[in-house]
């Protein structure tokens, strides 16, 4: 039951994602997360350092698709810069919208990861399924009011993790509590 919610690697952004690498374990295709994975939550523009990964991602020769629990104006906007497939309202972790993506790659389980910022959704929603899962530190600490409370199940969970050595303690750093920064007094 435990490996269903256990990453197969664990990064500190989606920058540390290397489509070479993936490409040589017979990955073709990776589904992506949106928010607080590939930018912060609700940021409408790719940045430029994201166009950067999306060339490599290409140059490799593998395909992507965004698949987010986002509404449709969110995620479509966002995917219609990138000229990728993106499914919206994925209520991840159910396994439909990572079965249509998958689709939409023309992948098989066994050549799909999945990169997400979240447990209980991208990492649950691919183990699911038998994709290679990829979990990533969210871009900021700032999301949904939902999000923030799951946050705090993920925290427990992932230094319950730690202390069993199935992820590295970097891991940790997601969940210990930042300082906010201040602006002012
Ligand atoms: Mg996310």
């Amino acid at each position: 039951m435990l490996r269903f919610f256990i990453p197969d690697e664990y990064l500190p952004s989606i920058h540390w994602v290397d489509p070479a690498r993936l490409g040589r374990r017979g990955i073709r295709g990776i589904i992506l997360d949106l928010d607080n994975t590939l930018v912060e939550w609700n940021h409408p523009e790719p940045p430029e350092e994201l166009l950067g990964w999306f060339a490599k991602v290409r140059q490799a020769g593998l395909r992507t698709c965004v698949v987010s629990n986002n509404s449709a104006a969110r995620v479509q906007g966002f995917v219609h810069r990138l000229e990728i497939p993106g499914i919206d309202k994925a209520v991840k972790p159910r396994r439909g919208a990572f079965r249509r993506a998958m689709a939409l790659m023309g992948t098989s389980p066994g050549e799909t990861a999945v990169v997400g910022d979240q447990i209980f959704t991208d990492i649950l929603g691919g183990k699911r399924l038998g994709l290679y899962t990829i979990l990533v530190a969210p871009v900021t600490r700032r999301e949904f009011i939902g999000t923030r409370l799951v946050r705090l199940v993920e925290g427990a969970f992932l230094r319950y993790l730690c202390r069993r050595g199935r992820i590295p303690v970097v891991a940790l750093e997601r969940a210990a509590p930042r300082k906010e920064r201040r602006h002012g007094h």
